[in-house]
């Protein structure tokens, strides 16, 4: 099944000079980046892509630690399209926690921290790059990030030798 999930390298990565290292990554596997762009991020654009949701799931405070976190940028966000790209997406990312993400991960490889750490310091875990979830999320974030006819139609050579 072919699908699209959103990417965003966050301030952390761009900062590091990671950009450049993590996107060869999925280039290489052969996954198509069909939208890019380094965006200085407003308060409510960070609003709108971590939604009330992560409150829910992981308190108040880390929505808030993630709002002073990607605000105001830069960010690289990108829309990646590939067979099952969500999961395939997410499986490179690693686990969320750098200190548990294995080491073959964009976060294992790039990143150790913890969220004993973070909370101790009072600020998100460090971890280089946003993932969508599932399908609802990567339609959601998509509109949040990007307008249709930012979206480019292109071939790889993997369409063409390899899907
Ligand atoms: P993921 O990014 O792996 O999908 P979540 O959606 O659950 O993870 O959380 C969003 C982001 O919030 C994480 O990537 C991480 O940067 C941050 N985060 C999550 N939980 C914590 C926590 N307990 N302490 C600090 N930061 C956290
Ligand atoms: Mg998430």
């Amino acid at each position: 099944m072919i699908e699209r999930t959103l990417v965003l390298l966050k301030p952390d990565a761009v900062k590091r000079g990671l950009m450049g290292e993590i996107i060869t990554r999925f280039e290489k596997v052969g996954m198509k980046i069909v939208a890019m762009r380094l965006v200085a991020v407003t308060e409510e654009q960070a609003k709108k892509h971590y939604t009330e949701d992560i409150s829910i799931r992981r308190g108040e405070h880390v929505r808030q630690y993630l709002v002073d976190f990607v605000v105001p940028g830069p960010v690289v966000a990108m829309i990646i399209e590939g067979v099952d790209a969500i999961e395939n997406v997410r499986m490179m990312v690693g686990a969320t926690e750098p200190k548990s993400a294995v080491p073959g991960t964009i976060r294992g490889d790039y990143s150790h921290v913890s969220y004993s750490h973070a909370d101790a310091e009072k600020k998100v875990v460090a971890n280089l790059i946003h993932a969508s979830s599932d399908k609802a999320d990567a339609e959601r974030e998509i509109g949040v990030w990007f307008e249709p006819q930012e979206i480019a139609e292109y071939k790889t050579v993997h369409e063409i030798h390899t899907l």
